[in-house]
């Protein structure tokens, strides 16, 4: 499932190669991706529209649009933006979307479990309201950390994953990021002391900054590829994530493996406390 150093990577390369570019004509294929509109309304309000920018916010993907609305994505558990050339009769299995740009080439959206969506905003979104910080932009210091973690009484692994605590983390990055702080996914935010705290706060800078850098996580169960169809590199420097049994790499002791909130979740039992 993407996250937001998956979602960051695919809007840099977004940023880099259609920016600029005109989309000249769009199909959508099924009904499942374009669900907010008529997907006709979807086609002509971005047919013929020059791609401004792109900016993200969590797991939300835009690019504004010269008209001044915004062309909305959510890749949710396996979307993907492909830019490709342009043959249609190339279409890959699962290819929901097609928007054709005028450099040649064309952005398809790609979804085989089709929980993604595009959508075009022409105001404000609503549900965004209720979406925190987005957890690497929009940070902050230790201090304002504390008053998002407020008084909760869950653990630390389902607030990291609380959409409208932070925006961006996921099932991965949460253990990673707590393994990082050297903390255990149970530990409830009144139970962290100022070290402890900074700890957290650094390590949700670094493990986000750094999967970044390495152009998001792929796994071999799941789908995220960039918008070049290539996968990412940040799963090989997972110290914690997917690998049940393995040494950990500071203690050498095996990690555990435990069942939270339906989803499997990974710790050193040694190391976070
Ligand atoms: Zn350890």
């Amino acid at each position: 499932v993407p996250e937001l150093p998956e979602v960051e990577t695919v809007r840099r390369d977004l940023q880099e190669h259609i920016v600029g570019a005109t989309i000249v004509s769009a199909a959508v294929h099924g009904h499942r991706t374009v669900r907010r509109q008529k997907p006709d309304q979807f086609i002509s309000a971005v047919s013929g529209r020059k791609l401004i920018s792109t900016s993200r916010r969590g797991k939300y993907l835009f690019i504004e649009m010269d008209d001044g609305n915004r062309l909305a994505v959510h890749l949710r558990m396996s979307g993907q933006l492909l830019l490709r050339s342009n043959h249609h009769f190339d279409r890959i299995k699962h290819t929901h979307a097609i928007l054709d740009l005028d450099s040649g080439a064309s952005l398809h959206f790609v979804d085989p479990r089709t929980f993604g969506e595009l959508w075009v905003s022409t105001a404000s979104i609503p549900e965004l309201d209720h979406v925190g910080p987005d957890a690497l932009d929009e940070l902050g210091t230790v201090i304002d950390l504390r008053r998002r973690l407020g008084t909760r009484r869950s653990g630390l692994k389902a607030i990291l994953m609380n959409q409208a605590v932070l925006s961006g983390i996921g099932n991965i990055y949460s253990d990673e990021i707590l393994f990082q702080a050297r903390l255990r996914l149970t530990r409830t935010p009144e139970s962290l002391n100022r070290p402890a705290l900074a700890r957290l706060h650094q390590a949700i800078n670094n493990v986000l900054t750094e999967a970044v850098e390495r152009r998001g996580s792929s796994l071999s169960d799941e789908q995220y590829v960039d918008l070049f169809g290539k996968v990412g590199t940040a799963q090989a420097s997972h110290c914690v994530y997917a690998r049940e049994g393995s040494p950990c790499v500071v203690c050498e002791r095996k990690i555990e493996r435990v069942k939270f909130a339906g989803r499997s979740s990974f710790y050193c039992r040694n190391c976070q406390r």
